[in-house]
This record gives structure tokens, C-alpha cells and sequence, in this order.
């Protein structure tokens, strides 16, 4: 495993390896003989990342790899600039062999982009949640997909109880009334509760939903449900006291809280939308830091403004960057509350940067040297997918 990961929970059962070889021999060749292109998608770091070095995931510091990369003879292109025909990304994957895109800045490797890059072999994902590729094609053109598993997960779970408790305690009101120099404490105290004595449910209970279900067990809920089509170990749920839910819509009607922690895949796109929030209690609250498209964009906005759902919170949003004009920057509900929305940050602390940083060039590594690849870093191997996570097939 990456150095300085925790060990997962799980056995490696959960995340079977795939049988199928990490690498072929042309692999080798190709990688062993000639100069390749490395075609990086990071964000923009400005100011911010000359000033801090640990921001390894932006444009200025490259994640720390290219003099790695250039000593081994191969070009590393960098970039952030990733949308339409004529940016650098679609420019440069045309020859690129290797593409490394982060969720924080994703690079969408479409269908038709996967289409053109001629000699593209491996996808990187600089953290977790490799959905901005177009999996299924990279399956049938044989390109290996692999993520830093288990980089970032301790983050996100840390910023899913912050905001179960920010949304849950009324916090994002209560000090924007202190920065306008105004103290009522009614008009906040209003829609502020205890997280105690809630039920609280995860969808997805991987390994960041367990992770998050772990930390919610001080609190003492009044349960801790979990939805997901893989069943946790019955000693892994015994752990954390949750029960597994088996129907979507029972589950979301017996929860306070739901949090999402699951991947972005055909089977989740959209999963929370008009029907299935009619089934929520009112007046629950929604947090979503897995990814943006999981919720539908306008009925999550219209459930908050109704006030049938009393707050959504979460870093993650359908495009990014979110336009200025994008609705769940402002959306808020009857009481004037209930959005604890931030830019797709969650995982990307310093913490995780390093270990992300350092994931990528071992997979890097690994490719160079035509090594195995640890299993539980590859979603999509030669043989086609190598994880369960990204729906059920
Ligand atoms: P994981 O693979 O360990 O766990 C995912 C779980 O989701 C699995 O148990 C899987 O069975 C379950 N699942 C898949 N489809 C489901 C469905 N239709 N219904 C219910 N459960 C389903 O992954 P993880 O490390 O816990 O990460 C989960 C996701 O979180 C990532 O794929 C990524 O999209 C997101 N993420 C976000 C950030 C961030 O910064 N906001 C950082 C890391 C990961």
C-alpha cells in the first residue's frame, strides 16, 4: 500500500485483485524504449500555490513528479486548461500515453476524446473517484484506470461530520449574523438540534462511508443505517452498530441525516432526485461530498426552498468548476438556512495531497518499470473492470 495510508478495514476480499496481469510485455516495450507523454489536468494554484509548496495538486508544483518523470526521458505537459476542442488537454491527449487528472480540476476523457488518443495506456486519477473517464470505453480500448484507493478517504469523512453537524446545528446562519454585527439568538436558535438522538444513514459504506459511520458512533445517534448493494462484514457492522437497509426509498424515509459515499456510475447518476426526495422525511438533511451528479441538480435546490429538505451541504458539484450562476451556491430554505456548500475541497488537504502526490508517482513507477500495480489502486485492469465499487455487473 501507499506509504502513510491507513490500512483498510476490510480484507482484501471486499476489494478483490483482479487476476488478470498489471502489465503486458508490449507495455514494457513501449514504456522501456521510447520517450512517452505525460499529459497532467491540475488546477490552478496562483498565488496560493507559490506561496505553499504542500499544494502539490495544482498547475505550479506538478505533484512533485517532473523531474521523476524527465529523468526517465519522458515529457511531462501540465495544464489546467481542459474545455473544448481547443484547449491543451484535448491538444495533448491525442499522443499523451499517460493522463493524470484530479477530481478537484477533472480532464473528461469522453468517449470521442478516448477515441483519438491513439496511444494512451493508463489513466491516473491524482485521489479518489475515477468517473470523469468514460470507463466503459476505456475497458473495451484497453486503457488501465487506477486511483490513489484510500488516499483521501479520512478527509472526507472528517468533512462529512462537519457538515452533518454545520447543517444540523444551523452554524452557517448563526455566524454570518455575527459578521453582520447583528445577535439574535432565536432567529437562529430556531433551526438549530442535536445530532444525538438522530438516525443517520450513509449510501455507500465503503471506505469512506464506514470511515464517516465510525466517527458518528460518539455522537450517539439514535441508529446508523447504511444502503449499499455489497453487504459490510458482519463483524465491520457489528463495529460501528449499523444496519443495512436493502430498499432506497425505506431507507431514506427512516433517515434525519443522509450522507452519500458512494462513486459516480450509471447506477447512481441522478439517484437522488425528484421521487426519491418525496420519500425523505421532511425536513431531513442531505449531505453529499461524493459527487455532484449523484443528486439531480434542481430538485435537490427545490426540496431545500421548499423546505422539505432543511439543508444540503457538500463540496462536490455536476460541473467543475460550478458556474458563478449555479443554484446551490445560493439556494436556501424557508428560514433563510440550510446551505453548507464550499468548492470541491474535502479531500484535497494538505494531508491528502501529499499522500495523493505520492500515490501517483508509485503508480507511475510501477508502469515504468512494468511492475504490478497494488489492486486495490485499479478500477479498470487488461481485463476490464477490477473493483465492484463502480455498480453492479
Ligand atoms: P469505495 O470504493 O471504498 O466505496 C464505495 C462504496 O459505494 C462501495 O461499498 C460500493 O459497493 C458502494 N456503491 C456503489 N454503487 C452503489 C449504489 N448504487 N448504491 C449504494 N452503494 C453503492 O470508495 P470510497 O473511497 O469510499 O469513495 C467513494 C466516492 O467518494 C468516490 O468514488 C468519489 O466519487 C468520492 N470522493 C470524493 C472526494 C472529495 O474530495 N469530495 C474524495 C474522495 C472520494
Amino acid at each position: 500500500p501507499v506509504s502513510g495510508l491507513p490500512q483498510p478495514f476490510y480484507k482484501s476480499s471486499r476489494f478483490p485483485s483482479p487476476l488478470s496481469p498489471h502489465f503486458s510485455l508490449s507495455n514494457q516495450l513501449i514504456s522501456l524504449s521510447a520517450t512517452m507523454k505525460v499529459l497532467a489536468i491540475l488546477y490552478d494554484g496562483g498565488k496560493a500555490a507559490e506561496e505553499e509548496p504542500r499544494l502539490l495538486g495544482t498547475v505550479e508544483n506538478e505533484l512533485g513528479i517532473r523531474e521523476f518523470v524527465e529523468s526517465h526521458g519522458h515529457e511531462y505537459i501540465v495544464t489546467s486548461d481542459k474545455e473544448g476542442p481547443d484547449s491543451a488537454f484535448h491538444k495533448h491527449i491525442v499522443d499523451a500515453e499517460v493522463l493524470i487528472t484530479t477530481p478537484f480540476h477533472p480532464g473528461y476523457l469522453t468517449a470521442d476524446l478516448i477515441k483519438q488518443a491513439k496511444n494512451l495506456k493508463i489513466c491516473i486519477t491524482a485521489g479518489v473517484g475515477s468517473d470523469h473517464v468514460d470507463l466503459d470505453t476505456a475497458v473495451t480500448h484497453k486503457i488501465q484506470v487506477l486511483e490513489v484507493s484510500g488516499s483521501n478517504v479520512v478527509s472526507v469523512a472528517e468533512h462529512v461530520v462537519m457538515s452533518i453537524l454545520l447543517l444540523v446545528r444551523n452554524f452557517v446562519p448563526a455566524h454570518e449574523m455575527i459578521e453582520r454585527g447583528d445577535w439574535q439568538v432565536s432567529q437562529v436558535a430556531r433551526a438549530a438540534f442535536d445530532l444525538e438522538g438522530k438516525v443517520v444513514g450513509t449510501i455507500g459504506a465503503g471506505r469512506i462511508g464506514y470511515r464517516v459511520l465510525q466517527r458518528l458512533l460518539p455522537f450517539d445517534c439514535k441508529e446508523l443505517l447504511y444502503y449499499d448493494y455489497a453487504a459490510l462484514p458482519a463483524e465491520a457492522s457489528k463495529a460501528v452498530r449499523a444496519r443495512r437497509v436493502e430498499d432506497l426509498k425505506e431507507f431514506v424515509s427512516q433517515c434525519d441525516v443522509v450522507t452519500v459515499n458512494c462513486p459516480l456510475h450509471d447506477g447512481t447518476r441522478g439517484l437522488v432526485n425528484t421521487e426519491l426526495l418525496k420519500h425523505f422525511k421532511k425536513g431531513a438533511w442531505l449531505v453529499n461530498t461524493a459527487r455532484g451528479a449523484i443528486c439531480d441538480k434542481d430538485a435537490v435546490a427545490a426540496a431545500v426552498s421548499s423546505g422539505q429538505l432543511a439543508g444540503y451541504a457538500g463540496d462536490v458539484w455536476n460541473v467543475q468548476p460550478a458556474p458563478r450562476d449555479h443554484v446551490w451556491r445560493t439556494m436556501k430554505n424557508p428560514l433563510g438556512g440550510g446551505n453548507g456548500m464550499v468548492p470541491h475541497y474535502s479531500g484535497t488537504t494538505l494531508d491528502a495531497q501529499a499522500r495523493y502526490a505520492n500515490g501517483v508517482k508509485s503508480i507511475l513507477e510501477n508502469y515504468l518499470k512494468a511492475h504490478p500495480q497494488e489492486p486495490q489502486n485499479v478500477i479498470v485492469g487488461h481485463g476490464g473492470y477490477a473493483t465492484k465499487a463502480y455498480g453492479q455487473r
